[in-house]
C-alpha cells in the first residue's frame, strides 16, 4: 500500500475526543453501508477495509493513544510489527463484522436463538443376563442415574401455584448485546441472557424441590423387559428413558448393551444351543440310549450305532426362541465325541484284542479319491 492513508478519524467521520459509543456506532454505520456482502459499488470494499482498519486502532485504548500521538507510525498496519499484516483479505474482516453484529443482523447470517428446545442426552449402560435369562427373557431391574424433569414443577421451575415474570434484561428473548474485547478491540455479540439463562422469563418463586432448576439428578431403578432369545452384546433401546430435555425438547434415550454369562455345560450358535456328549467306544459301535441335560429338563437321545466323533445330533426346537417369532425356536444341537480308553486292564485288552483280529483297518483312502492315493504311495515307495 502505497497511497497514502487517511487519518482513522476522518475514515469514521467522528472527532478526536470521541468516546468509545460514538466511535462504535460510527464504525456500525459505516460498516453496515460497505460490507462487501452488501455494497457491490466500486470502492466499497477498499472502504470497508479502510473503516475496519480505522476501528481496530480507535476502539483499542492502547493502540489509539499509539495513534494520536505517532500517526499511522504508531499503529503500523502493514509492517506486521503490531500483528496486523495479514488482513488484507476479507475473511478477517468478516469475522469482525460478525462479532460486531452478531448473528442475526442484516439477514445474512443464520439466527440462533439461545432457548431453542434441546433433546436430552443418550445414556448407556450395561446389564449381565444368565445364560437362560438371556434365552427365554427376564423382567430385570437396572439402576439408572440421569437427569429427570423436576417432579415436582414438571420443569417449569417455578413453584406450583406461582408463574414466572418475563425477564426485563432481555424482554423475553433470551438473548442480549454483550461487549467482548478481542485482539481487535471491543465488539457486541449476540449471547444467552445472562438473567434469565436464555429461557426469556424469571422464576420469582423458585420449585422447593429443584431449586428453580427444573430438572433433578436421580437414582431410578427401571424395569425392563428382556425379551427371549436375546444375544450377548446386543444392544437394547429404551426410547426416551435418557436424560430430559431442555425447554420443552424430548429426553434422550437409554441403550442397555446386554453381557450373557457363559453356561457350564451349554454354548450358543445364533438360535441353536451346542452341548456336547462323550460316549465310549462300545457304546459308539453298537448304539445307545441315553438322558442328556436341556435348558427344558432331561431329554432322550437315541445314539445310532456306529456314531462317530465330530458327528451332531439334533433335537428340534429346543434351542432358542427367535427374537421376532416367540414360537419358533432354534434346535439342540449334540456334539458327540468318542472317548478311547487310556487305561486299560489285563482282561479288557484281551478282549479288545480278540475284537481287533476280526476288524478289518479302516480305509485311509480320501473322500471322492480319483486315483491320488495310490499314485502318492507309489511315489513314495519309489
Ligand atoms: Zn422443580
Ligand atoms: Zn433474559
Amino acid at each position: 500500500m502505497t497511497t497514502k492513508k487517511r487519518d482513522y478519524y476522518q475514515v469514521l467521520g467522528v472527532s478526536r475526543s470521541a468516546n468509545e459509543e460514538e466511535i462504535r456506532k460510527a464504525f456500525r454505520k459505516l460498516a453496515l453501508e460497505y460490507h462487501p456482502d452488501r455494497n457491490k459499488t466500486e470502492g466499497a470494499a477498499e472502504k470497508f477495509k479502510e473503516v475496519s482498519e480505522a476501528y481496530q486502532i480507535l476502539s483499542d485504548a492502547n493502540k489509539r493513544t499509539a495513534y494520536d500521538r505517532f500517526g499511522h507510525a504508531g499503529v503500523d498496519t502493514n509492517g506486521g510489527a503490531q500483528g496486523f499484516g495479514g488482513f488484507d483479505t476479507f475473511s478477517g474482516f468478516g469475522d469482525i463484522f460478525e462479532a460486531f453484529f452478531g448473528s442475526g443482523v442484516g439477514g445474512g447470517f443464520g439466527a440462533r436463538t439461545a432457548n431453542a428446545p434441546t433433546r436430552g442426552a443418550d445414556l448407556q449402560t450395561s446389564m449381565t443376563l444368565e445364560f437362560e435369562e438371556a434365552v427365554f427373557g427376564a423382567e430385570k431391574e437396572i439402576p439408572v442415574d440421569r437427569i429427570e424433569s423436576c417432579e415436582r414443577c414438571k420443569g417449569s421451575r417455578s413453584e406450583p401455584g406461582t408463574s414466572s415474570s418475563r425477564c426485563a434484561n432481555c424482554n423475553g428473548s433470551g438473548q442480549v448485546r454483550r461487549s467482548q474485547s478481542s485482539m481487535f478491540g471491543q465488539f457486541v455479540q449476540v449471547a444467552a441472557c445472562n438473567a434469565c439463562g436464555g429461557e426469556g422469563k424469571i422464576v420469582s418463586s423458585p420449585c422447593n424441590q429443584c431449586k428453580g432448576i427444573g430438572r433433578e439428578r436421580r437414582s431410578r431403578k427401571l424395569a425392563i423387559t428382556v425379551p427371549a432369545g436375546i444375544e450377548d452384546r446386543a444392544k437394547m433401546r429404551l426410547t426416551a428413558e435418557g436424560e430430559a430435555g431442555n425447554f420443552g425438547g424430548g429426553s434422550g434415550d437409554l441403550y442397555v448393551v446386554v453381557n450373557v454369562k457363559e453356561h457350564p455345560l451349554f454354548t450358543r450358535e445364533g438360535n441353536e444351543i451346542v452341548y456336547t456328549h462323550r460316549v465310549n467306544v462300545v457304546q459308539a459301535a453298537l448304539g445307545t440310549k441315553v438322558e442328556i441335560p436341556t435348558l427344558d429338563g432331561f431329554e432322550k437321545l437315541d445314539i445310532p450305532a456306529g456314531i462317530q466323533t465330530g458327528e451332531t445330533l439334533d433335537i428340534k426346537n429346543k434351542g432358542v426362541p427367535y427374537l421376532r417369532d416367540k414360537k419358533k425356536r432354534g434346535d439342540f444341537l449334540i456334539d458327540i465325541v468318542v472317548v478311547t480308553p487310556k487305561s486299560l486292564d489285563d482282561k479288557q485288552r484281551t478282549l479288545l484284542a480278540q475284537l481287533g483280529e476280526t476288524l478289518d483297518e479302516p480305509s485311509n483312502r480320501p473322500e471322492g479319491d480319483k486315483g491320488w492315493f495310490d499314485k502318492f504311495k507309489e511315489s513314495l515307495s519309489g
